[in-house]
Parts: C-alpha cells; sequence; structure tokens
C-alpha cells in the first residue's frame, strides 16, 4: 500500500516571493497528481505537528530556541534562510509530516511519502540551505526508539550535499547514508567531497559522489547502478529513505545538472525494488526543486516508478559529456570505500 502525507498549512512554509522556495508546491503537487489519477492508490494522512520531543532528538536545545526566537520577531536564520514570523510552528509541520509518514510505513504500508521534506542542511545546533529542522535524522531518531530499528539507509540525490544529515551521523554505523549531487566546488554547501566516508566506528558509511556541472542521465545511472544496489544488499536496511530532490533537472535554475524527466521513473522503480527485495519500506521525501512545474512532473514520475504506472512524462534527452569522467569518478570511490563495501 502506498500514502502520502499532506497539510494544507504546508503552503505556509513560505520564504518570501523573492526567494527560490516557494510555498505553493506541495499543495500543487498533489493537485496535479489527483487530475492524473495516482490518488486513487495513494492514501492520504493529514500532518501533525511535531513537538519539542522529537525535535530534541537530534537538535539542542540552544538552536530550538533560537528558531522560535526568530520566529516571534522574524529575521535571519543564516545568508540564505530567511525566518518569516511563525516559522517555527510552521517547521514542526512538515517535520510531523514525516514522522507520520515513517509511522505508517510500520503499520502496513510499503511506500509513504512527504512531498514538504528532507530538510538535509539542519545540523545538530546550525542551519541553512533554507532548512529549520533535519526532518530526516528525526524521523530516524523516533523510529529508533518506537520500534528498535538498527539500520537505516538514506539515499539521497537532491542536487545539494546532505552536510546536516552527514554531520549527525558522520561517526554513527547504525545509518549508512549515501549522497549523490553536484560537485561542491560549484554548488552550495560545498562540501560532500569523495574522501569524505565517515569518522571512528562510522567510517565507510558515509558515502559522497560529487559530479560534475553538466553531468547528464547516462553517467548518473551508471553511477547508481554500480553503487546503489551493492550498497543496499550488503547494509540490508530495516527502512529505506529517499531524499529524491530534483533540483537534478536541467531546467533548475539553482544548479547545473543535466537529468531529464524520465530519469526520475527510473529511480522510483529501482528504488522501490530494492526496497522490494531488503526491508520492504520505503520513505520518500521530496527535497529541492525550484522550477516548480519541472518538479512536480519530476515527483509524479518518481511516484510513477514506485507505484508501477506507466504513463510517466517524458521529454528529449540531453547529450552527456561526462560519461568516461563520471565513471573515473565512480571507480575512485569503489577504491576508497574497498576497505568496507565489496563494490
Ligand atoms: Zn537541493
Amino acid at each position: 500500500m502506498y500514502g502520502i502525507v499532506y497539510h494544507d498549512d504546508y503552503e505556509k512554509y513560505d520564504l518570501g516571493s523573492d526567494h527560490p522556495l516557494v510555498g505553493d508546491k506541495p499543495k500543487k503537487t498533489i493537485e496535479y497528481f489527483k487530475e492524473k489519477g495516482l490518488m486513487k492508490d495513494l492514501k492520504i494522512f493529514n500532518a501533525k505537528k511535531a513537538n519539542e520531543k522529537d525535535l530534541l532528538r537530534v537538535h539542542g536545545e540552544f538552536y530550538i530556541k533560537k528558531v522560535k526566537d526568530l520566529s516571534k520577531k522574524g529575521g535571519f536564520l543564516s545568508f540564505d534562510t530567511p525566518a518569516p514570523i511563525g516559522i517555527y510552528n510552521i517547521a514542526l509541520i512538515p517535520t510531523g509530516g514525516t514522522i507520520l509518514a515513517g509511522d505508517i510505513l510500520f503499520k502496513d504500508f510499503t511506500c509513504m511519502a512527504n512531498p514538504l521534506a528532507g530538510f538535509h542542511h539542519a545540523s545538530t545546533n546550525t542551519s541553512s540551505g533554507f532548512c529549520f529542522f533535519n526532518d530526516v535524522a528525526i524521523v530516524i531518531e523516533y523510529l529508533r526508539e518506537k520500534y528498535t530499528l538498527e539500520r537505516f539507509l538514506i539515499i539521497d540525490l537532491d542536487v545539494h550535499h546532505f552536510n546536516g544529515t552527514q554531520d549527525i551521523y558522520y561517526e554513527d554505523p547504525s545509518v549508512l547514508g549515501i549522497s549523490f549531487h553536484q560537485d561542491g566546488r560549484t554548488l552550495y554547501p560545498g562540501t560532500g567531497y569523495i574522501e569524505q566516508i565517515g569518522r571512528y566506528s562510522g567510517e565507510g558509511y558515509t558515502v559522497n559522489l560529487p559530479l560534475p556541472p553538466g553531468t547528464g542521465n547516462e553517467s548518473y545511472l551508471n553511477a547508481f547502478n554500480e553503487l546503489i544496489p551493492p550498497l543496499t544488499k550488503q547494509f540490508d536496511p530495516e527502512i529505506i529513505i529517499y531524499e529524491s530532490g530534483v533540483d537534478t533537472h536541467h531546467t533548475d535554475p539553482l544548479a547545473n545538472l543535466h537529468l531529464t524527466h524520465q530519469i526520475y521513473y527510473q529511480f522510483g522503480k529501482k528504488i522501490m525494488k530494492l526496497s522490494n527485495n531488503t526491508c520492504k519500506k520505503l520513505l520518500i521525501l521530496f527535497g529541492g526543486g525550484y522550477n516548480n512545474i519541472s518538479s512536480i512532473y519530476s515527483y509524479y514520475n518518481i511516484m510513477c516508478g514506485v507505484m508501477g504506472k506507466k504513463d510517466f512524462i517524458e521529454e528529449k534527452e540531453i547529450k552527456d559529456d561526462n560519461v568516461e569522467m563520471v565513471k573515473k569518478l565512480v571507480t575512485e570511490l569503489k577504491n576508497i570505500l574497498s576497505l568496507h563495501w565489496n563494490l
């Protein structure tokens, strides 16, 4: 069974008319899913607000207070993240949505999605990149406590490096975090180097593939097939969390990769298969995407792949000039990880 969480107040998560994060994207996404008949097989649940206890499993007290204080008078959490008045209570809704989606997953669902989620730039005591609370880590800690889970897999395909999530789990072998992203030398947040593989007992449990600008479908899918299925099989997760940012699309105004709509169908299909072959628990957090129309089509394609629907959206392929370069990077990454994984 497939489900999605949503709340009418999701559209209040809006950082201003001159900011790339536009509040009505989740609403329009659900409307498009309805129009395409997807909601017939996708049960909708009303998101509930997270509470402070949920936040404290991941974030420091001082940081939470900082967001609360900013929320009273308005201001900036960081250079790129305005904090409008009331944002504390608004940010608790999608966070609670991710928790609810995780909970429902362990009550008889094989896949749950949250269209306003995947705030992977928030770390324990700092944040930027339009994120307030790291719902990826918050749901992991919630599920760890409630269902005594021990192995969590994060597949983060957003174009930006998952720096907040990486910080939180850099020394933790219970969370295998895989991030494919545009090279940090060319894009925010500037981290996610191939050599960053975790520390102490967490060594080998952080996997970073930084991709050069211009990377297209062919290189990306080769890298996916070479790395993600064997890592998933060997790690044997109890849940897969797919941060499905679609700011990798060629029209995205914030980044420079060249993926096209049809590849998101492949991601959905392949990751669902990995879930079916392991834990049968897939949580999809829709993540970034700043060309609204393209993003909605891409999210739709992901769900088509997951739900086995064939009428996904296609567009003209873009020639990929990075195939050999990315192959070399994948070989380099395999060598770096060879003490930890059989790749
Ligand atoms: Zn992003």
